[in-house]
C-alpha cells in the first residue's frame, strides 16, 4: 500500500508529477476503500471560515499509520488550518475527518485530542514552570478536572514526563525554568510534553520556523526518529523544501487552501514546485527561486 494518496475531489486536471487526482465519482469502490485504510483520513473536509475565506478547500487524502509526512506551501496555503482540522481546533465546514476509523465530532473531540499532539511554531511552553512540569502537562487530558487545575499528578505521570523528557535529551535540564533554556531546547520540550500524551499522532506546525540551522535539524531529526522507533505518524508543516525532502516519505502541497501536490520527494520537480508557490496574476513566480522567497 503506498505510504500516501491524495485524492481531490474539487479538480479533474492532474497539478504536478506525483499527484493523483481523481473525480468524485472515482471516490466509490477502490479509491474509497483505500481512504479508509489510513490512519488519518479526510473526506472531501475543508474549512470555509467566517469572513468567506477558504482556508481549506475540500480535500480528500489519506494518512498511512507511521508515516511521516510534510506539507509545504506559501503563507496562507492553508497548511495551519489542515492540521487544525485534523486536530479538532477547527471544526470541517464541510467534509469529515477520521482519526482511526473515528469520524471527530463534538463527543469524542477531547478523546481523540488525546491522541494526537501539537507541537508550535513557538514552543507554547508555560515559561516560569520547570521543563518537568511543561511536561506533565502533556499528561493533562488524562486527569480530572479538578487534577488539572491542581496541576496533581500520580506518580504514573512523573514516570512517564521523566521517560519523556529523557527520549528528547533533556534530563539534565528537567527543573530548569522553561525560559532559561535555547529554542532548539525548549521546542525539544514541546516534543516531550506531546510524547507525554502518548501520541498515536504528532502534528507539528512550522515546528522550526523559529530555530537555526543546527537547531532546526536536531528537531526534525527528533521527530523523525520519534515516528520511524514508536510508529508515531507525524505531521509537519515546513518552509524548508529541502528539510521536508530529506526526512518526509511523503509530502503535500497546498497553495490557495487547495491540494496541489502529493508524492515522494523524488517526484517534487520544478514543475511541482511551480504549482505550489506561483501566485495568481504575478509572472516572476514561474521562476521557483523567486517563488520559494515568497514562502
Ligand atoms: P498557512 O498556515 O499555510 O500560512 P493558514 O491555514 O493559516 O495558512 O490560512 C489559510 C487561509 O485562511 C489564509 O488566507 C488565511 O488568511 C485564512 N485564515 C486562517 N485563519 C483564519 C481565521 N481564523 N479567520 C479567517 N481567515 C483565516
Ligand atoms: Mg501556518
Amino acid at each position: 500500500m503506498p505510504l500516501i494518496e491524495l485524492h481531490m475531489l474539487n479538480s479533474g486536471k492532474k497539478h504536478a508529477a506525483g499527484a493523483r487526482v481523481f473525480s468524485a465519482p472515482e471516490m466509490t469502490g477502490g479509491a474509497a476503500e483505500r481512504h479508509s485504510a489510513g490512519l488519518i483520513v479526510l473526506c472531501g473536509a475543508g474549512k470555509r471560515y467566517g469572513n468567506g475565506c477558504h482556508g481549506l478547500r475540500p480535500t480528500s487524502l489519506s494518512i498511512a499509520k507511521g508515516s511521516f509526512v510534510a506539507v509545504i506551501g506559501p503563507s496562507g496555503a492553508g497548511k495551519s488550518t489542515m492540521l487544525r482540522l485534523i486536530n479538532g481546533l477547527e471544526a470541517a465546514s464541510c467534509g469529515q475527518i477520521r482519526i482511526d476509523d473515528e469520524t471527530l465530532g463534538p463527543r469524542n473531540l477531547r478523546r481523540i485530542r488525546s491522541r494526537v499532539a501539537m507541537v508550535f511554531q513557538h514552543f507554547n511552553l508555560v515559561n516560569r514552570l520547570s521543563a518537568m512540569t511543561n511536561v506533565l502537562t502533556g499528561r493533562l487530558a488524562y486527569r480530572s478536572w479538578l487534577g488539572s487545575v491542581l496541576y496533581l499528578f500520580r506518580e504514573e505521570d512523573m514516570a512517564i514526563a521523566h521517560e519523556s523528557l529523557a527520549r528528547v535529551g533533556l534530563i539534565d535540564k528537567a527543573w530548569e525554568r522553561a525560559d532559561q533554556l535555547s529554542g532548539g531546547q525548549q521546542q525539544r520540550v514541546g516534543i516531550a510534553r506531546a510524547l507525554a500524551q502518548r501520541p498515536e499522532v504528532i502534528l507539528a506546525d512550522e515546528p522550526v520556523a523559529s530555530l537555526d540551522p543546527v537547531a532546526s535539524e536536531e528537531v526534525l531529526s527528533l521527530l523523525h526518529q520519534i515516528c520511524k522507533q514508536d510508529g508515531i505518524t507525524v505531521v509537519v508543516n515546513l518552509h524548508q523544501i529541502e528539510l521536508a525532502c530529506r526526512y518526509a516519505d511523503r509530502i503535500l502541497g497546498l497553495n490557495g487552501g487547495e491540494l496541489v501536490f502529493d508524492g515522494p520527494a523524488e517526484a517534487l520537480n520544478e514543475q511541482a514546485l511551480k504549482s505550489i508557490y506561483h501566485r495568481d496574476g504575478v509572472v516572476a513566480d514561474a521562476n521557483p527561486e523567486l517563488a520559494l522567497a515568497h514562502a
